[in-house]
């Protein structure tokens, strides 16, 4: 980004329909950049566009785009070539966790979708904008996890894409090196999204992974985005870990009277 703030950016952002997607695209909003929106639910972009405008975005543009599809991703990148040659902002969110089943139960369509999705969408759509990223000298901001760092029993599947989100973040700012984009991989712990409901399948169970503890809110990781898209063209922030006070590592979470929700604050 050759200036510091959004102001004048085009971001793109996959999976802005929901949870820290939706976030990030009014946090840019609110930050009067161009905004090109994508996800498979068109009439959820469609609330979010009309929300965007109103905090201020310059533009708003919505696609409806499977990432899983590399035709058909392929296709919207020849059909869209001169709207897309503007990004300078690329948010890589789109991805989900399906199943916490042990391996030896899993679904392998589970396995595919993950896959299909967290590496292989973000690998097609990052091939097909980098021409753009480079060009405007822009910012790649990926979504991986704390399950990119550590593995979970019921989650071999999920933390391989989120460890491969990481060694493609590493590898894409070395092979862009020269060109002054930047890469950025954010990790977050617990959020609140609808992720646990995608990977549980159903609201009683995704509410019972958030009882009683404070996790983190997709406005908090939006900031935090924010933060780092707005570093001077010097600084590149490599990654970012943020984890919810009452999670301290992976399965390591505090709830009930300990926690941050319910502890009065000293401050
Ligand atoms: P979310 O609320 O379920 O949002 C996921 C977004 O991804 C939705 O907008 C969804 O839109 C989109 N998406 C899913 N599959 C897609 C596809 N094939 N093509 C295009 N868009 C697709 O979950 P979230 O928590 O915001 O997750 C965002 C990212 O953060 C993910 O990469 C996730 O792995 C990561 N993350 C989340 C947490 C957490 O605790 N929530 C923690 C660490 C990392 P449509 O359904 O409309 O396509």
């Amino acid at each position: 980004m050759k200036n510091k703030t959004a102001f004048g950016h085009t971001a793109f952002i996959t999976g802005a329909s929901a949870g820290i997607g939706e976030a990030v695209a009014y946090s840019l909003a609110a930050e009067k950049a161009n905004l090109i929106l994508i996800a498979r639910r068109l009439d959820r972009l469609k609330v979010i566009k009309a929300k965007c405008l109103k905090l201020g975005a310059k533009s708003v543009e919505i696609f409806k785009l499977d990432i899983q599809s590399s035709k058909d991703v392929q296709a919207f990148a020849k059909k869209n070539q001169k709207t897309l040659s503007s990004i300078s902002i690329l948010i890589n969110n789109a991805g989900l966790a399906k199943g916490v089943e042990l391996f030896q139960d899993a679904n392998t369509d589970d396995w595919d979708q993950m896959m299909d999705t967290n590496v292989k969408g973000l690998l097609y759509l990052t091939r097909a904008l980098i021409p753009a990223i480079i060009k405007n000298e822009g910012h790649i901001v990926n979504l991986g996890s704390v399950a990119g760092r550590l593995v979970y029993e019921g989650g071999a599947v999920y933390c391989a894409t989120k460890f491969a989100v990481r060694a493609i973040s590493d590898g894409l700012r070395m092979d862009l090196k020269g060109t002054r984009a930047r890469v950025t991989n954010i990790e977050p712990g617990m959020v609140e999204t609808e992720f646990s409901k995608v990977r549980l399948g159903n609201q009683q169970k995704a509410d019972a992974v958030y009882n009683d503890m404070m996790p983190l809110k997709a406005p908090d990781i939006a900031e935090t985005i924010l933060w780092c898209l707005q570093r001077p063209s010097h600084v590149n922030i490599q990654e970012l870990v943020i984890y919810p006070t009452d999670q301290a590592s992976v399965g390591q979470v505090v709830r009930g009277e300990k926690s941050v929700k319910n502890k009065k604050s000293k401050n």
